[in-house]
């Protein structure tokens, strides 16, 4: 747990325990969790940033409380997203890299929290930043100085040298002062870079396991890690009590990474079925980031992407439409993320009308952004459910999005850690 320095200097200061700060929000119907149904009219009390109790009914406030109407409006927990990059906006300017400096990224990144956090999500996995830029981003939102969700952060992504994640398409000795420092080659050094990682405050291990569409390498989507590095960074990572999200869209590179122990397979285009069963036989999860294909076949052809971008996006647009639809009838578990960033920030909910064109129910989707999510991320006690204990994210929609999932693209009201998006 970590205390801002003037909440510090007030507990030391300030004799008498705080008053509890108590908000009461009257709801015209909660649903608690994915797997519950609407309770009708309810009384939600929260109490310092966590919920104190969900009761049936409009029960009379008490004393000094602040009191919310939600009239006709439908709460639900708080929207996960697991995998963004707030500090990026959609473009094709690879080059940008080489004249925006990392302070840049966190006034995107201030400005893409605020608007992911409106759009109903109160909780995200940073999937990849600068060194610092993410993690500034986690504390200014976790301290209230920012607008925004909490932030599980990765930082700098894992990659082989010039792979996906690393710094590609410039003169060698550009690419050179511009790469992350977060390249490995052997399990030795991939070890060390997953504890350098840790030791500079990484909340989970991005790798980027195989190739990938919007880097300017061109070396095909399959795997770019060994079995023995891949290997390495997943029990140096779990001996840290760290998790590991790894980019992969090659079958065989989604496969490799789960019998090495990855946490999650972020995209997985090309997944078959024995990628699948490797999944399986882990417990695996698949992150599809379907919005991620969405973004950037809207872009193509506007002379946006560089020729060798162009052709790896034309060559995933049609997989794109239907491979978490196999995976989801393989039996892999599914969880929601979109890639923001690489589409506008804001849009993440767009992504539920992609799963349930995919064969997912509108529950099972609106699960796999809260209850699947939060376990993802091992926060189930403390995100993605409405009940006692738990942070106070919620939402107010209109309509049920147990019976239709896409009202979750028009939110009207959000509270993250009690605090009430103005
Ligand atoms: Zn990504």
């Amino acid at each position: 747990m970590r205390f801002t320095y003037p909440l510090a200097l007030a507990a030391a200061f300030v004799a008498a325990p705080a008053l509890a700060d108590t908000t009461v929000v009257h709801a015209g119907n909660v649903i608690t969790d994915a797997d519950s149904e609407p309770m009708g009219p309810a009384t939600i009390t929260v109490t310092d940033g966590r919920i104190v109790s969900v009761a049936r009914g409009w029960n009379a406030a008490p004393e000094g409380a602040e009191t919310v109407r939600l009239e006709g409006m439908t709460v639900v927990p708080g929207l996960i997203d697991l995998h963004v990059h707030l500090t990026g906006d959609p473009g094709g300017d690879f080059w940008k890299g080489a004249v925006e400096p990392e302070e840049w990224g966190v006034v995107v990144g201030a400005k893409n929290a605020a608007k992911t956090l409106r759009a109903g999500f109160t909780t995200v996995r940073e999937a990849g930043s600068a060194q610092h830029s993410g993690f500034a981003l986690r504390r200014g939102t976790e301290e209230g100085m920012i607008e925004g969700p909490r932030i599980v952060a990765a930082g700098p992504s894992l990659a082989i040298v010039g792979g996906h994640g690393d710094v590609s398409g410039f003169r060698p000795e550009v690419n050179a002062v511009l790469t992350s420092g977060y390249t490995c080659t052997g399990a030795v050094e991939c070890a060390a870079k997953v504890r350098r990682a840790s030791q500079n405050g990484s909340d989970v291990i991005k790798i980027t396991a195989t190739g990938g569409v919007l880097s300017q390498q061109g070396r095909g989507l399959e795997a770019h890690f060994s079995d023995a590095e891949m290997t390495s960074i997943a029990d140096t990572a779990h001996s840290l009590g760290l998790q590991v999200m790894a980019h992969a869209h090659g079958a065989r590179g989604i496969e490799a990474a789960a019998r090495a122990g990855i946490d999650s397979i972020e995209h997985a285009t090309y997944l078959d079925e024995a990628a699948a069963d490797a999944m399986k036989a882990n417990g695996t999860v698949l992150v599809p980031t379907l919005m991620a294909f969405q973004g950037v076949t809207e872009r193509l052809g506007q002379g946006i992407y560089t020729p060798v971008v162009e052709a790896k996006i034309r060559a995933v647009a049609e997989t794109a439409k239907v491979f978490m639809g196999k995976a989801y009838r393989w039996g892999v578990p599914i969880a929601f993320g979109t890639d923001a960033g690489v589409f506008d920030h804001g849009r993440n909910a767009e992504e539920f009308a992609l799963m349930v064109a995919q064969g997912m129910s509108h529950r099972e989707a609106f699960a796999s952004a809260t209850t699947v999510a939060a376990g993802v991320l091992q926060m189930e006690g403390e995100i993605g459910r409405l009940a006692p204990g738990y942070s106070a994210d919620m939402i107010a929609v209109a309509g049920n999005p147990l019976e239709d999932v896409t009202v979750l693209e028009n939110v009207d009201w959000v509270m993250v850690r009690g605090r009430i998006i103005d």
